[in-house]
């Protein structure tokens, strides 16, 4: 709890109300516990009758059923309005006039039960007479207010307890529980509130403070997590410009890498073909000097034959020549083309950070708005708790710890909210999939992309002894297909099956390779062939043929191995323990059987 605070210390904006800019006058506690005068409240009533939002914090407020009435008088405020109100006197000369001899004398003393200022006769007379007993505790010397060394503490018992408001002629000594602890007077206990649940203010202030206090620390448990939670998002801001900034950077730097490598590539197509046509004018100025000669040896008998063959290596020599230049531009588009689209992609993910970050931003604000919010309840509800413990005034506590009560409970609901995600937030997940990589060979670029758009899908992959590579899989019409291609990807051999279904291809065909000569090709459905590397041939069997009870419906071939010593072929088959051995002529040469394994025994 803080020290005890000198009401002199006490901000004047503290006192001001920030509808009409002016100090409270009988001010009165709504839900949010920010305080107005009753005069503004019934404005903003009037405007809107059944509920309306707080100037100061936006929160909703629901108007009581009995109107203004139906908020609390704020004790507390009003406490230290009267004191500023005989400060204020006291600086104003003119209204010092005894209020008990009207004598216009210097006052020495203000007494808070005849609400007025005494002489120094009259505060001598006050302080000796037995009838004015009952006064002397509610004195107030003027010199304390010199000093400037009244503290609420003190000043709550100088006043005295308030006056019932519905007998104003009597001073209240009893609470109602039943009417939201409202502070009434002996008369009343058998008027209106006959049968209501009443205490005395002393034991009901005091049980008010221990659940205040309670709920005080509850809420105290949750403040480290919600301030923490405050730092955290304010440190998000940062990072989401920093992470932003970085995935940038490295979309740029691999950007940079992929044009790089594509241009020392392209820059060695260009040497090689720079070579390959030296070359063949080399060859053209010997094959010219060859036949010069010979020509020389022979020239009258054969030297239109000559003639010819000299222009046939000057066609021969153009032809290549032509071929080649068609093979730079084409390569030199083709570079340009994929730079281009290298281009793009960066654009692409330079937006989608872009747009990333403003979704981060959007909910970033989002959640610092509602912690910040939270915060500003935070601290409302705890000074204003403090405020009021430090009074020390019964009536204020009996009367106005409820609302800070009832203002705790869904702040320690909002406290405890899930702030996980906050960290989350800036984290770049990035929406832009990796793409297939260029791959340079010795020759030319070969693009998977390409293939596809070719409209093939690759179902299996196989090696030749040579380097070559053997696809297959399914058209994009739906037949089946085994390629031979080399290791450019350029399709040397392909055998092309009838729609699916058929016996020859069925989806999903396995290729596996034999030897030199031969690959064996299994389609799930029934076929099994070898096709011939050299020749394209292809031989075909049905799986029917030699497995026994085979049945499209429940077989299936899983998995195709081939055995490069003694040049056989294994089949694994769905549903079926079996290993079926075939030769090099697809005959079953003998069958495995495995053994039977149980659920849960090692293998
Ligand atoms: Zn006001
Ligand atoms: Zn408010
Ligand atoms: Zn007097
Ligand atoms: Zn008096
Ligand atoms: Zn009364
Ligand atoms: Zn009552």
């Amino acid at each position: 709890m803080a020290a005890a605070k000198m009401l002199d210390d006490i901000d004047e904006k503290f006192c001001q109300c920030c509808v009409c800019f002016e100090q409270y006058k009988k001010p009165r506690q709504l839900q949010c516990l920010h305080r107005y005068c009753t005069e503004c409240l019934e404005k903003m009533i009037d405007t809107n009758p059944h509920d309306f939002k707080c100037p100061l914090c936006q929160e909703k407020i629901d108007v009581p059923n009995n109107g203004v009435e139906g908020f609390k008088s704020d004790f507390y405020m009003n406490e230290i309005l009267d004191y500023i109100k005989v400060k204020k006197s006291l600086k104003e000369d003119q209204s010092l006039t005894c209020g008990d001899c009207s004598k216009q004398t210097k006052s020495s003393a203000y007494c808070f039960k005849c609400i007025g200022f005494l002489c120094e006769d009259c505060h001598t007379y006050h302080l000796s007479r037995k009838s004015l007993q009952e006064h002397r505790p509610h004195i107030l010397s003027l010199e304390d207010i010199e000093a400037k060394n009244i503290t609420l503490e003190k000043l709550s018992i100088l006043k005295e307890a308030p006056r019932c408001q519905t007998h104003p002629q009597n001073q209240s000594q009893l609470c109602c529980k039943s009417c939201a602890n409202r502070p009434i007077c002996l008369t009343c206990t058998y008027g209106e509130h006959r049968n209501h649940e009443m205490y005395d203010v002393t034991e009901l202030a005091k049980s008010e403070r221990e659940k205040l206090k309670r709920q005080l620390k509850a809420l105290d448990e949750w403040k480290d997590r919600v301030y923490e939670t405050l730092s955290q998002i304010k440190k998000t801001k940062d990072e989401i410009f920093t992470n932003a900034a970085n995935y940038l950077d490295e979309s740029t730097e691999k950007y940079n890498e992929t044009k790089s490598s594509l241009e020392s590539s392209q820059r060695n197509i260009q040497r090689k073909i720079k070579v390959e046509e030296q070359t063949v004018t080399r060859k053209l100025e010997e094959n010219v000097r060859h036949t010069d000669m010979e020509m020389a040896r022979d020239i009258e008998q054969i030297r239109k034959k000559y003639e010819k063959i000299k222009s046939n290596h000057h066609t021969d020599a153009t032809k290549k020549s032509n071929a080649l230049k068609t093979r730079s531009k084409q390569a030199q588009a083709d570079a340009n083309a994929k730079r281009k689209q290298l281009a793009l992609e960066l654009q692409k993910v330079r937006t989608e950070i872009e747009s990333e970050k403003r979704e981060k931003l959007l909910n970033w604000k989002k959640f610092s708005s509602k912690i910040n919010s939270t915060v500003r309840k935070f601290e409302n509800v705890t000074n204003t708790a403090e405020n009021v413990l430090s009074s020390q005034d019964d009536w204020t506590a009996a009367h106005n710890i409820e609302v800070i009560c009832q203002a705790t409970e869904p702040l320690i609901q909002e406290m405890k909210r899930d702030y996980s995600s906050v960290a989350k937030l800036a984290i770049y997940v990035g929406k832009q999939q990796e793409k297939g990589h260029l791959c340079s060979t010795e020759a030319t670029v070969v693009h998977i992309d390409g293939i596809k758009a070719a409209g093939l899908y690759i179902n299996s992959v196989a090696c030749t002894w040579n380097g070559r590579i053997v696809i297959s899989g399914g058209t994009s019409d739906k037949k089946n297909y085994i390629s031979l291609m080399d290791k450019t990807g350029i399709i040397v051999s392909s055998k092309l099956g009838t729609h699916f279904n058929s016996i020859l291809f069925s989806p999903g065909c396995y290729c596996a390779l034999v030897n030199r000569l031969k690959i064996a090709v299994a389609c799930q459905e029934d076929g099994i062939a070898l096709f011939g590397i050299s020749d394209g041939s292809y031989l075909n069997k049905h799986l029917g043929d030699f497995i026994r009870g085979w049945s499209r419906s429940k077989l299936r071939v899983a998995c195709i191995a081939t055995d490069s010593v003694s040049n056989s072929i294994i089949l694994g088959i769905y549903n079926n323990r079996n290993l079926y051995v075939l030769d090099e002529s697809l005959n079953n040469k003998h069958t495995i059987r495995l053994q039977a394994i149980k659920r849960g025994q090692p293998i």
